[in-house]
């Protein structure tokens, strides 16, 4: 990825909260990964659901 796309990216983010719709997700023994994708801009994160009651965290940053 090059410098400008990183700023593109960067600039992007700030314009809209992501709307993120889940792609993939497995259970692990920390809990469940779950792979979503923004649906307005394409851009990837990585959450980890402890336990089915709590949200999910961020495990990973957002990336596109
Ligand atoms: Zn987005």
């Amino acid at each position: 990825m090059t410098d400008s796309a990183i700023e593109q990216s960067q600039r992007h983010d700030a314009l809209h909260e992501h709307g993120w719709l889940t792609e993939s997700s497995h259970q692990t023994s920390e809990g469940r990964v779950i792979y979503v994708r923004c649906a307005e801009c394409g851009v990837r994160r990585v959450d980890l659901q402890p336990h089915p009651l709590l949200p999910p965290q961020s495990l990973s940053r957002e990336q596109g």
